[in-house]
This record gives C-alpha cells, sequence and structure tokens, in this order.
C-alpha cells in the first residue's frame, strides 16, 4: 500500500487515527449495473415504489399545508414537484431505459434526469430555466428511497472511523451528532462555510478542500488527519503513526490540564471582566456549554432545527427547543438568533429558498428571508417568546442592512407579543432584542443600529464574506478570505469602538471570537463579550487570564492604521507575544 498526503484546509484542529469511510450522495455517485432479463419486472416495480413512495410524501405534505405554519410559496412549490414527479418524461422514461438498457433504476433515473437537465439549460427565460434544479431535487427523493433511507449518511462502524465525502451539507454534517465519527474529509468546502463550523462545534478534526480525497482514498485504508496542520496522511508506516500517537496523547493532556479553567472568573491581568458564551446548533449542545463553563449562550443558531427532518417544526415544538435550552442554561442568558435560512443552509420545501437563487448569499436570506414569510416567523418568534417566560433569553436577527429592515423585525416581534397577550400566555415582555452586524453596511450605518437594538453581536464569518466579496464556501477563493484585512479591522474596531461609546452591549460570534490567536486582537478594541463554540472556550479564557487590556489596546491602535500584511502579521506576533 503506498503512503501519499493530501492537503487541505483544517478547519478543525486536533489529530485523528483511524480508517476511512467513504459516503456516497445520492446524485453524485449512483451505482451503475446490469440486471438480467428476468429481473427487468422486479426493477420497474422497484422504481414505481420509490415513486409511489414520494407521491405519498408529496401529497401529505400537501395535506399539512391546511396548517398554520406554512409559507405562501410552499403549496405553490409541491405543485411544481408534484407535477414534474408525474411527468412522463420522468415518470416512464426510465422504466424504458431499465427495460432496454438492462440496468439498475437508479442509474435510469439519473440519465433521463441529465437529459431533462440539458434541455431546461437550452430554455432562454431564466425562470423556466431555473425550474432545472426542481428536476434535480425530485430526481434525489426518489433516489433517496431507491436507496432505501431517507438518511444520508450511514452511522460510523467504529468511532475512530473517518468520513471522506467529496461535499457534505451542514444538514449532513449536523448528524455527526449522533454518529461517532473521528474525523472528516471534503474534496469542496470553505474556512468558515457552515459545514467546516458545524464541524468544528463537533470538536473533531476536519481538513476541507482536499480536492481529490473522495477519488484517491480507498474505503477502510488507514488515515492520519492533522486539523491544525491541514494535511491528511494516507496508510501512513508504522513510525509515523508512532509519532503522531504520541501528539494525540499530549494534546489531550493539554485539554484535561484546561477543565481547571472550568469555574474561573473570565478577567484580563489588569482585571477586565470578560464574558464568554458559547455558540449552539441543537439543544442538545447545552451539555457541552455549561461542561466548558460558558457563561451563556451567546447564539443558538435555531435554523438548524429545520434541517434533517421532514416538514416544518411546528411552534410547539420550537418552543419546547427553546425552553429546553433556557431551562438546561440556569439563568444564564439565551441569545437565540432568528432563522438564518438560505445561501448554505437550504431546505427542501421552501419555496424560496430551493430556487436556486442567481446568488444565494446575496438573495432571500437570514431576515430577508423571514420578513418575507410572516407566517413562518411569526411561528418562531410566538415561540421564543412563549421560551422567555422560563429563562434569560433574547432575540438576535441576523443580516440586518437596513432601518427599514430593523422597524419590520421589531414590528413583527411586536405583532407576535401582541397575540400572546389576547390569549393570555406568559412571555417576557421587556425581552431584550439584538442584531447581528454582518454587512459592511450596518458598521457604517451603526448609529441607526445602536438607537434601536438593545445588543449587537458582530458575525464575522459573514462580515468577512460581504466585506472582500470573497464566498466563504468556496476554497478556490479561501486564500482571499481574511480576517485580518485592513478594511475588516477597521470595521471591527469602529463597530466595537462605536457601541462601547454609545454604552450598547457588542459581541463578536463569528468564528474570530473562538480562535486564540485573535483574542488579544479583539480585547484590544475593546471587546469584552466573546461568543464561540463550546470546545473552544476554555482555551480562549486562558488567553484572556494571561492577557493585558491595556497594553493590548497600543499595539492594536498601532495596527489599526497598518496596511501591509508583513506588518500587521509583525503586530499581531508582538501582541501574541
Ligand atoms: C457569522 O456570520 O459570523 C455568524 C456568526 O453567523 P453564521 O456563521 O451562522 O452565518
Ligand atoms: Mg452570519
Amino acid at each position: 500500500m503506498t503512503s501519499f498526503a493530501l492537503h487541505g484546509i483544517g478547519v478543525s484542529g486536533g489529530i485523528a487515527i483511524g480508517r476511512a469511510q467513504l459516503v456516497s450522495h445520492a446524485t453524485l455517485e449512483v451505482a451503475h449495473y446490469r440486471i438480467s432479463a428476468a429481473q427487468v419486472d422486479a426493477e420497474i416495480a422497484r422504481f414505481n415504489a420509490a415513486v409511489g413512495a414520494v407521491r405519498d410524501e408529496l401529497t401529505s405534505l400537501h395535506g399539512d399545508l391546511a396548517g398554520e405554519d406554512m409559507p405562501g410559496e410552499f403549496g405553490a412549490f409541491l405543485d411544481v414537484h408534484w407535477m414534474i414527479l408525474n411527468d412522463p418524461t420522468l415518470a416512464d422514461v426510465p422504466r424504458r431505459i431499465i427495460a432496454d438498457q438492462r440496468c439498475n433504476a437508479e442509474w435510469a433515473l439519473t440519465q433521463q434526469m441529465q437529459v431533462l437537465v440539458e434541455q431546461f439549460e437550452q430554455i432562454e427565460d431564466p425562470y423556466l430555466r431555473e425550474r432545472k434544479a426542481d428536476v434535480v431535487q425530485v430526481v434525489e427523493r426518489v433516489l433517496k428511497r431507491l436507496m432505501g433511507s431517507h438518511q444520508t449518511l450511514a452511522p460510523a462502524a467504529e468511532s475512530h472511523t473517518i468520513l471522506v465525502a467529496h461535499d457534505l451539507s451542514p444538514a449532513d454534517i449536523i448528524q455527526f451528532k449522533q454518529h461517532n465519527y473521528g474525523a472528516f474529509l471534503t474534496d469542496l468546502g470553505g474556512v468558515t462555510s457552515h459545514t467546516a463550523i458545524v464541524a468544528r462545534s463537533l470538536n473533531v478534526p476536519a481538513v476541507v478542500a482536499t480536492h481529490n480525497a473522495r477519488q484517491l482514498i480507498r474505503d477502510g485504508e488507514m488515515l492520519i488527519v492533522d486539523g491544525a496542520n491541514n494535511v491528511v496522511l494516507v496508510n501512513p508506516d508504522r513510525a509515523v503513526l508512532a509519532e503522531y500517537r504520541l501528539k494525540q496523547s499530549e494534546r489531550e493532556l493539554e485539554r484535561q490540564k484546561l477543565k481547571r479553567l472550568r469555574t474561573k472568573r473570565a478577567c484580563t491581568l489588569d482585571g477586565v471582566d470578560v464574558e464568554l458564551h458559547a455558540n449552539i446548533e441543537l439543544p442538545s449542545d447545552v451539555d457541552q456549554a455549561i461542561e466548558n463553563g460558558a457563561a451563556g449562550v451567546g447564539l443558538f443558531r435555531s435554523e438548524f432545527l429545520f434541517l434533517n427532518r421532514e416538514g416544518l417544526p411546528s411552534e410547539d415544538e420550537q418552543f419546547e427547543s427553546y425552553r429546553a435550552v433556557a431551562v438546561g442554561m440556569k439563568g444564564r442568558p439565551v441569545t437565540i438568533r432568528t432563522f438564518d435560512l438560505g445561501a448554505d443552509k437550504t431546505k427542501e420545501g421552501l419555496a424560496g429558498l430551493a430556487r436556486v437563487a442567481p446568488n444565494p448569499a446575496l438573495g432571500l436570506r437570514a431576515i430577508r428571508f423571514c420578513l418575507a414569510e410572516p407566517r413562518l416567523f411569526n411561528t418562531q418568534l410566538r415561540a421564543i417568546l412563549r421560551a422567555s417566560h422560563y429563562g434569560n433569553v433574547r432575540i438576535l436577527v441576523p443580516m440586518l442592512a437596513s432601518v427599514s429592515e430593523i422597524n419590520a423585525s421589531l414590528a413583527a416581534i411586536e405583532h407576535a407579543k401582541e397575540t400572546l397577550r389576547e390569549q393570555g400566555v406568559p412571555f417576557n415582555d421587556s425581552i431584550e432584542v439584538g442584531g447581528m452586524i454582518e454587512i459592511p453596511a450596518a458598521v457604517l450605518a451603526l448609529e441607526s443600529f445602536l438607537s434601536r437594538l438593545d445588543f449587537l453581536s458582530i458575525g464575522t464569518n459573514d462580515l468577512i464574506q460581504y466585506t472582500l466579496a470573497v464566498d466563504r464556501g468556496d476554497d478556490a477563493v479561501s486564500h482571499l478570505y481574511d480576517p485580518l484585512h485592513p478594511a475588516v479591522i477597521r470595521l471591527l474596531a469602529m463597530a466595537i469602538g462605536g457601541a462601547a461609546k454609545a454604552k450598547v452591549p457588542i459581541a463578536v460570534c463569528g468564528e474570530m471570537a473562538g480562535e486564540v490567536t485573535l483574542t488579544r486582537l479583539l480585547l484590544g478594541m475593546g471587546l469584552t463579550h466573546f461568543s464561540m463554540h463550546p470546545a473552544h472556550l476554555l482555551e480562549v479564557k486562558q488567553r484572556v487570564l494571561t492577557s493585558d487590556a491595556a497594553a493590548s489596546r497600543v499595539l492594536v491602535d498601532r495596527l489599526r492604521r497598518a496596511d501591509q500584511p508583513a506588518k500587521i502579521a509583525g503586530l499581531l506576533d508582538k501582541l501574541n507575544a
């Protein structure tokens, strides 16, 4: 067996040693095999059964439409899928292919999908052309049935198994929380894509953008994933394995030592108190937040309640999830971000998102989507407000760019309150409402935010993406994604300084907050609220405990005026010395 190394982007540190498990994605890697003449009827029956099952699924979703919570476009979207599923080009032609070519149903279906997609690509009308995405989605639904599972990921055979995939969606990764993978690798992905962010929260090593790991690695091969050094070693020899096992145990020892800081107050050497909060994706993440001494939840990415499930979560289901977090955090602040759906967090069934937007990161995402779907938004707001009766809950609105969006969000919250009041349902009437600063416009028009909102939270992942016009999920431009770009540093300093002057609390909840080499940079800008994945809390606390905020401020003032990358890097080194 030949040993070789693959390079990528380590999105999550640590070392994992284990055997590879390759995952297939429905349309990407459909098997092709021949069947005998005697098997043709059974294969066609299998195809018919899968189509029938998807038909039932769409019918039952239609039935749910009668419910209160369905967004307006949902029905139209279902109708389109229903028509595609029942069109002879998709319902009949694959049967003929199975019989004529004596091939398996999955292969026949994807062959026909290819033909249809090519036909759609020829259409001039841009709206109709985009319907090809619906064709692909319908085919994926049928493929999932044919493959006998709704789940994309199979459970890991053993806890050290390393998952190797071409690409994984954030929804796929969230399933890792139930399975016990030791690490994961993908061919695609950017450093702050949501896929990477969720991977980081699992506290397992991960390397993305390996380009061809999925092709080069075989099932069962021994791998070492070194997330900190952006490298994957395939079939390492004994000496290399032994060296990495040693490194692994040293790291584990360090982690154990850090645990002693769990209950220690986070305070700089010169007496500045710092609040370290946790970012969570699911209610079950509260345990990890508490274990790592989080002073609160600074960001609950509630949209993950939407993913990996059929239909939409009802008000009661959402309420139970929010209440569980509020109660689990035992009176500590719990900041629930309203749904940030869109861009790389999409879901079949939500028409506004399912449409292949020309530029999804700039499209109907986050608060824009919620304001376009008032019923869905109202359901979530009612659920959050109801949960506010059971703990210290705050509302955080993502991706705000303008005063009209702030006003519309506040009006929607007021409306949700009114409906609860009418029904005599208890909630915290003075619940705090905050806004995320993720778009440069929000920093440049900070006054409008400061005068209308109770607190702010800077989403650096998006702020960097939108400031530098670099897609956070695209590895082709990940070298341009730079948290230390002078423009980013200046925007951060403006937002933190502006909020401090106005005495409005401000936090950073993007990945920069959990990056220990940037802790002093943020402290030096005057930041005292950080929110990050629980796995990073203790390391950042250790850095806070050994930092002098006033000394950092002097260096950061110099750093803010620098524009040469080498000079900035040099000052950062000094800051971290
Ligand atoms: C951010 O953009 O920095 C952020 C915290 O939100 P998300 O990563 O979920 O977009
Ligand atoms: Mg964001």
